[in-house]
């Protein structure tokens, strides 16, 4: 049984380019200064969170099994 996730973006690499809220729009946001923003890591499927760390054009997201401790993305 997987664990629930770790999710977080690096800020200083963000593009803002929406990619990850276009894919996971449960778990990221842009906020006001047009950077990802995590809203709640375990919102969408982990299908989607991950397919949304892989579409990110910077790999400014990763993604951490909180259970295993493993590092899933990047
Ligand atoms: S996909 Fe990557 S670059 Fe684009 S908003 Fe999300 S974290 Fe930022």
């Amino acid at each position: 049984m997987a664990g629930k996730l770790q999710v977080s973006i690096d800020l200083n690499v963000c593009v803002g380019n929406a990619m990850c809220p276009h894919l996971a729009g449960k778990t990221f946001d842009l906020d006001d200064n047009r950077q990802g923003h995590v809203i709640d890591p375990n919102a969408d499927t982990r299908e989607n969170v991950m397919e949304a760390a892989e579409a990110c054009p910077v790999s400014a997201i990763t993604v951490v099994d909180t259970e295993s401790g493993e590092q899933l993305f990047p």
